[in-house]
């Protein structure tokens, strides 16, 4: 080769390497726009922006998609942009009520994804189980667990499910059941270090004394990869084996919630050491070596804007302990979801499942989705605004607490209060804190335990550009830096209810 050429090449490569500088020109994005949406409303429509939130009582959940005119980072659940593969299948879709086209070719793809250890060992047993999203998956399980343990006779308010944190739908499903569900996140990460790239993991010393003491009362572990609850992170492939090997040396089966197995996959390759050279897809596939089933809310890692789904291993631990599961699940689904070959989607959501599924495990889409959650951290991290450092996969987590200095009383709510004025800059994000996790009982707040104060901006899948980000990062600069003129909030409505942040309205106290 020409030495022009060599030369050259071996510069360019150069603005490749990670880590980037902080301001240093970032990957060009492996995809293109084939189609796009222009804003109904433009960013200069402060005023009409207060009218409205005034009007929804400061609530992000009630403020009109269509009136932010920058990024809504309120979820990255069934929020992705699809691929033009995704919507030539959305036109390709089998209607058809029984046994529909995209049935089998899911069948498939969930074998071509997760490893064909899960294909059915009797083709009269089924095990795989189509839900319209996660948690309908998650009260297919555990109600039909709850039943199976009551016929053995076991008493469910002693029932114990761990992980290393459930999600909060899972969690209440559990509970749904009067079952008890138990969070052992990791200790040593639980402070923010970069040091510990795998905050996402279960306290394996503690899971082994629960199992020591009360195997008897778990009929089930779970791992969430990546760690949705304490901030997108992480679970590393050792805590993973080694969480198999306790279970199994109990008989316990192991069950992943799976909706961001891409993503942990991700970290995996790049973080853990002895994965660097495997494929995205062969760390998926020993992943799912170590559990006898899993559930996924495919509205994350499967791509798609609606779909999940609950798969058990054949010949796994959960089959063998519960043979009339399967039956039962079926049953469910017949009364619930409709026809179990479509589980509640139309027949096109599943062909364009299969793609999402195909795409998902791409190298270069991954980086680059990983890389952007990243560097709208890196920009925070810049700006001093404190957030849950390592940057988890999907979204960036602004601690609450220790933006305002520890100022300000638990009541004032500032976590909605800094929602509310994001939603007056143009851009939404999700207040995950006190008012999210608190309590109001016999007049008396009661604060989360442990304490939690955060406000989330959860990234959807291609849908941003770096810039749109970037644009965030500054509102949040700007609301930083005047933090003294943000007031707290005032509950007019619903400050008792059940998940009160859904139906509460505020007003700012002035
Ligand atoms: C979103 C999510 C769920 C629930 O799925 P839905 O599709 O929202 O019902 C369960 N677990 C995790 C980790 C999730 O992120």
């Amino acid at each position: 080769m020409l030495d022009v050429y060599t030369f050259f090449i071996k510069e360019f490569k150069k603005l490749l390497d990670f880590p980037l500088p902080a301001n240093q020109y970032f990957l060009p994005r492996p995809y293109r726009n084939s189609s796009v949406q222009f804003r109904k409303c433009r960013l200069e429509d402060y005023e009409e922006r207060v009218e409205i939130l005034e009007s929804v009582g400061l609530n992000a959940f009630f403020f009109p998609a269509q009136k932010i005119p920058g990024c809504d980072l309120l979820s990255d659940s069934g929020t992705t942009t699809m691929t033009i593969e995704q919507w030539s299948q959305l036109l390709l879709g089998d209607e058809a009520y029984g046994a529909n086209e995209g049935y089998f070719e899911l069948k498939e793809q969930i074998f071509e994804t997760f490893g064909q250890e899960w294909r059915q060992a009797v083709p009269q047993i089924e095990n795989m189980f189509i839900f319209h999203q996660g948690r309908a998956a998650e009260y297919a399980l555990f109600a039909q667990l709850a039943y199976l343990l009551k016929q053995k006779g076991y008493n469910l308010n002693e029932i114990i499910i761990p992980s290393n944190s459930h999600f909060d739908t899972t969690q209440a499903n559990i509970e749904n059941q009067q079952m008890i569900a138990l969070n052992l996140p990791c200790q040593e990460h639980l402070t923010n270090n970069e040091q510990y790239p795998f905050r996402g993991n279960i306290d394996l010393k503690r899971l082994e004394e629960y199992l020591e003491q009360k195997s008897s009362q778990i009929p089930l572990v779970y791992l969430t990869i990546t760690n949705n609850t304490v901030g997108g992170q992480p679970v590393s492939m050792a805590n993973i084996r080694q969480t198999r090997e306790i279970t199994q040396r109990y008989q316990i089966p192991l069950f992943l919630d799976a909706s961001r197995f891409a993503e942990n996959a991700w970290f995996i390759k790049h973080k853990e050491k002895g994965y660097h050279s495997k494929t995205i897809q062969e760390i998926v596939y020993e992943m799912f070596q170590y559990c006898d089933g899993f559930h996924a809310s495919f509205k994350k890692d499967g791509l798609v804007n609606i779909g999940g789904m609950l798969v058990i291993k054949p010949n796994g631990l959960f089959y063998q302990k519960y043979p009339q599961f399967w039956q039962r699940l079926i049953d469910h689904q017949i009364l619930i979801e409709g026809n179990p070959s479509y589980g509640g989607l139309a027949g096109r959501d599943l062909k364009a499942l299969v793609q999402g599924l195909k795409t998902v495990v791409n190298e270069d889409y991954l980086t680059y989705r990983i890389k952007q959650v990243e560097k709208f951290g890196n920009k925070l991290i810049e700006y001093n605004i404190p957030i849950i450092r390592p940057i988890g996969g999907h979204a960036i987590y602004i601690d609450v607490d220790k933006f305002f200095n520890q100022k300000g009383a638990d009541e004032d709510f500032l976590g909605i209060s800094l929602t509310a004025l994001m939603l007056i800059a143009g851009h939404r994000l999700c207040e995950l804190g006190l008012y999210a996790f608190g309590k109001y009982r016999n007049g008396q707040e009661i604060l989360p335990r442990p304490r939690v104060n955060y406000v989330r901006a959860a990234i959807p899948r291609l849908v941003y550009e770096d810039q749109d980000l970037l644009a965030v990062a500054e509102a949040i600069k700007v609301l930083y830096n005047n933090q003294d003129n943000i007031p707290g909030v005032e509950v007019i409505y619903g400050r008792e209810l059940p998940l009160r942040h859904f139906k509460s309205r505020f007003k700012f106290k002035i």
